[in-house]
């Protein structure tokens, strides 16, 4: 805190951002503000980063300590799991603490579900199951909210961290955590049966509306780069040569964010360039499906900025 408290002082005028300091979502973090054009300067002390060309400054921070740290009013800005801000707000409404923030946007990484495992010897028909078993979880709010919907009981076991090896350890009869290829699970010896919450990485700020004009319009722009970052990181520039009969067949198959544009080719007065920006991803089928349409010279590349 004192660390922090002395930031706040040096920089009352700046934007402050807090992210994860080293875990699952800090590589992301970082890699989405160099796409927006914030160069980061890391300071010694490595709790502290600040933009060197814009009026931001970033605290790097264990990501349950985000939530706080915004609905408390240290910082501005913060990129969180929201499996985490989820949980926080259900803790702080159940101990009577305001919850306060606007979710900006979700972004494009950190996504996982938190589910429920159990051992692969057990036989499962349902959440009936599961009634009054010992689960271990990290997220106790979102699981009691999910088995209370379906009105069925259960034992919490709180656990902060390695929550998979509390069934084979005895701790537990089942494991509530989160999930993003199941690889862990099968490791563990457990299944995959029900899934109580889906989860990304979000950018969150303070309530927008309480902060003043010269940080809510500095923050508006970096949120338009996000988008734009994401809108890019999400879309393809595709070029192909077809014959124009098949023109409407092509661009069926095709997801365009805007109409197609269609060029002349020199010497050929059957065939025309396609020029689009896909708004998905184009996958080996897609090409395949346009070469049997008759495409040629078929080219995908990746964009790197997107302004609309
Ligand atoms: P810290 O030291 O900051 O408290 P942590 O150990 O609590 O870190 P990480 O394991 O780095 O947290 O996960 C951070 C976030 O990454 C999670 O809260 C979740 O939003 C996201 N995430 C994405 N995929 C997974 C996954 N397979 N397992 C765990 N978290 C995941
Ligand atoms: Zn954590």
């Amino acid at each position: 805190m004192l660390i922090i408290n002395k930031v706040i002082k040096l920089n009352k005028n700046r934007v402050r951002l807090a992210i994860q300091k080293s875990g699952r979502l800090s590589y992301d973090s970082h890699e989405l503000l160099k796409s927006c054009g914030v160069k980061i300067n890391l300071q010694k002390s490595s709790l502290f980063a600040f933009a060197e060309n814009m009026p931001l400054d970033i605290l790097l921070v264990r990501d349950d300590d985000i939530p706080g740290l915004i609905m408390d009013g240290v910082v501005e800005l913060g990129i969180i799991g929201s499996n985490v801000l989820k949980e926080q707000s259900l803790t702080r409404l159940l101990v009577k603490e305001s919850v306060s923030y606007t979710l900006l946007h979700k972004l494009d990484f950190g996504v996982c579900r938190l589910s429920v495992s159990v051992p692969l010897e057990m036989k499962y028909s349902g959440i009936s199951c599961l009634q009054n078993l010992r689960i271990a979880t990290s997220y106790p709010n979102l699981l009691k909210r999910y088995f209370d919907k379906q009105n069925v009981s259960f034992k919490p076991f709180i656990l902060n961290g390695s929550v998979e090896v509390a069934y084979n350890s005895g701790l537990a009869d089942v494991i509530c955590d989160l999930v993003s290829t199941g690889a862990t699970l099968d490791a563990n010896g457990l299944r995959e049966v029900e899934t109580v919450y889906h989860s990304c990485a979000c950018l969150i700020s303070q309530k927008i509306k309480s902060l003043v004009p010269e940080k809510k319009i500095f923050i508006k722009k970096l949120l338009n780069r996000i988008k734009g970052v994401i809108k890019a990181r999400e879309s393809k520039y595709i070029m192909l040569h077809i014959e124009k009969n098949k023109l409407n067949a092509v661009t069926n198959l095709l997801q365009g964010a805007e109409r197609p544009t269609i060029l002349e080719l020199f010497g050929n007065k059957n065939k025309v360039a396609l020029h689009m920006v896909s708004s998905e991803n184009i996958f080996w089928e897609t090409m395949e499906q346009l070469k049997l349409l008759g495409a040629s010279s078929i080219l995908v590349l990746p964009i790197e900025k997107m302004m609309e």
